[in-house]
């Protein structure tokens, strides 16, 4: 696969974002999921994977560097890497914990790197349209489920401009209620989990342009502690160690 023929995105979104550090494109996936952004400790460069679906390459090219963006922002490097010691090591029980972090830094990041950088936006717009178009299966998980509830409630409630908002008023509230209704299929206990975990997501509003990492890692943590999850403090806290240790 050819990644020099992304050069000149990569190159004109770092400039954009005032980034210096070195990013290389170095994996492809047919996958969009596996899409993400890791530190490299041996070459001291960040590296991109990408999964592609082509119209919607730019939106995952630049929320990934937005990831590096919002580490250097808020000096806490574990906003774009993992850290080491958990790459090969994690139990699929810390990899969910990681995952519903990761949605969670995701609205944080396209918050800035699209809503706050108006000349990407469109491309966030172009990617929620084709993901509310998608939908999501009758057949998730119940974990698959959450995650995407509170990613979309982030996303759609608070990233989208609330001019894009109003014009998918409809749309966004059937999908929403679409997925509040097949997590409530799962169980009868989760209709009272999601009144709580609203009631958390909405303080995204007041943080969505925080510039203290502690006071967002606070905000993850508070969200993730309504969801039934194992041995949650101690796995958020090797996910996110304390203090700013590391490149960023
Ligand atoms: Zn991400």
């Amino acid at each position: 696969m050819d990644f020099a023929r992304y050069d000149g995105d990569l190159k004109e979104i770092k400039t954009l974002f005032s980034i210096t550090s070195e990013i290389i494109i170095n994996k492809f996936s047919t996958n969009p999921e596996d899409t993400a952004c890791d530190w490299n400790e041996a070459q001291e460069r960040y590296e991109i994977t990408l999964g592609v679906i082509i119209q919607e390459f730019k939106y995952y090219l630049i929320h990934e560097v937005g990831h590096i963006l919002l580490a250097k922002r808020l000096q806490y490097p574990y906003f774009a890497r993992t850290p080491t010691e958990l790459k090969t090591t994690a139990t699929p029980d810390q990899e969910v914990i990681f995952e519903f972090s990761n949605h969670i830094i995701d609205a944080f990041v396209d918050y800035v790197a699209f809503h706050e950088f108006e000349v990407n936006y469109p491309f966030f717009i172009e990617f929620m349209d084709a993901l509310l178009k998608k939908g999501i299966s009758s057949r998730a998980d119940i974990i698959y489920l959450l995650k995407a509830y509170i990613y979309f409630s982030l996303q759609l409630r608070f990233v989208l401009k609330a001019y894009d908002r109003v014009l998918r008023r409809d749309k966004i509230q059937l999908f929403l209620s679409r997925l509040q209704h097949l997590i409530k299929l799962k169980s009868d206990r989760y209709s009272a989990l999601l009144t709580k975990l609203d009631s958390k997501i909405d303080l995204f509003d007041t943080l969505k342009s925080s510039r203290d990492a502690t006071e967002i890692l606070n905000f993850m943590l508070n969200v993730l502690s309504e969801l039934p999850l194992k041995n949650l403090d101690n796995t958020f806290k090797q996910w996110f160690p304390d203090g700013t240790q590391g490149d960023c």
